[in-house]
C-alpha cells in the first residue's frame, strides 16, 4: 500500500495558526506560546511608580541607554529571534547598587536589579520613558513572585526576570537578595546580563567551551532558574562569562554591558568561523 501524499494532507489539515511553525518547532515553549500560553509564569506584583528622583538618576540613566543600544545590536545580529507571540526573544537586566539608590525612595532596598520589560516589540530602542524598564525590589522564590516598580501599570518585568536574578543577585550563599549580594564572600557578582534565544545547543556549548545546563525546561520556572543556577554556581564569573541554557539560549554577564555584549559578539564571530 502506498500513502504518497500523506504527508501534504496533514499539513492541509492543520489549523492556520500553526502554519509557518510547526516544521522548527522543537520546545515545548515554543508550542505553549503558539497556542497563546503566557510568557511570564510567575506572580507578579506591582508596587509602585518608578519615583522621580530614581527616574533622573545618572546611574540608572546611563546604563539604561548603553543596555537599550546593546539590545538593538543583538536584535540586527539576529541573537533576538521573533518567537510565535510575535515579540522578540530576548532580554536584558543591570543591577543598580545601594549607593547610588541614597536619597531616593529606593534608598530602604538595598541594590535593585532593573530588567527590560516583559514582550520587547521588533525594531523598538528600549527606552524608560516609553516604560521599557521596570526596576524588581523582590523575588519570592517559594511563592514564585516578583515585586516590582513599573512607570505605569501596563508594565510586567520580562519573563526572564528570575533567570537575571540568579545571574546578578544570587551570590551562591543562599542570602541574594540586598547589600551582601555584591561582592559576598567569594564571590564575586557580575552587574550586566544579557540574554537572547540563541547558542541554546549541546553544539553551541561544544565550539565554544561554554557551560551548559542538562535539561530543557518550560521557561520562566523553578525549574528553568534551578537549571541557571546550577551552571552559575558550579562555573562562576569571572572565570565564566557565558551560560547555555539548554534549548532555551544564552545568558552573558559582566560587570559592563561592552563586557556582556563583547562576549556576545565574540560568539558569533566564531559562529560565522572567523577567529579572534
Ligand atoms: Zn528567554
Amino acid at each position: 500500500m502506498v500513502l504518497p501524499h500523506h504527508g501534504s494532507e496533514l499539513r492541509e489539515r492543520r489549523p492556520p495558526v500553526y502554519a509557518g511553525y510547526l516544521d522548527h518547532m522543537t520546545s515545548k515553549e515554543e508550542v505553549l506560546l503558539t497556542m497563546g500560553g503566557p510568557r511570564v509564569k510567575f506572580k507578579v506584583e506591582r508596587v509602585g511608580d518608578i519615583p522621580g528622583a530614581v527616574k533622573a538618576n545618572p546611574s540608572f540613566i546611563g546604563l539604561a541607554g548603553e543596555l537599550a543600544d546593546a539590545l538593538v545590536e543583538l536584535e540586527r545580529a539576529g541573537c533576538m529571534p521573533i518567537l510565535p507571540d510575535g515579540l522578540v526573544g530576548g532580554n536584558a537586566a543591570f543591577i543598580v547598587t545601594h549607593e547610588h539608590l541614597t536619597d531616593t525612595p529606593l534608598e530602604g532596598y538595598g541594590t535593585v536589579l532593573v530588567v527590560t520589560k516583559s514582550g520587547k516589540p521588533a525594531h523598538h530602542r528600549p527606552s524608560i520613558d516609553q516604560g521599557d524598564f521596570v526596576i524588581v525590589v523582590g523575588f519570592d522564590r517559594q511563592e514564585w513572585r516578583v515585586h516590582y516598580l513599573s512607570m505605569t501599570p501596563a508594565e510586567k518585568p520580562t519573563s526572564d526576570t528570575p533567570l537575571l536574578y540568579a545571574a546578578l543577585m544570587n551570590n551562591g550563599t543562599g542570602e541574594g537578595e540586598g547589600k551582601e549580594a555584591v561582592g559576598h564572600k567569594d564571590h564575586i557578582m557580575p552587574r550586566v546580563a544579557i540574554h537572547g534565544h540563541m547558542f541554546s545547543s549541546e553544539a553551541d556549548a561544544l565550539l565554544n567551551g561554554l557551560p551548559i545546563s542538562k535539561h530543557e525546561t518550560l521557561f520562566s520556572t523553578p525549574e528553568d532558574l534551578t537549571a541557571l543556577e546550577e551552571l552559575t554556581e558550579a562555573y562562576p564569573y569571572p572565570e565564566y562569562r557565558v551560560y547555555i541554557r539548554k534549548g532555551h539560549g544564552f545568558f552573558s554577564v559582566g560587570m559592563t554591558v561592552e563586557e556582556a555584549m563583547d562576549n556576545v559578539r565574540r560568539l558569533k564571530r566564531a559562529d560565522k568561523g572567523e577567529t579572534g
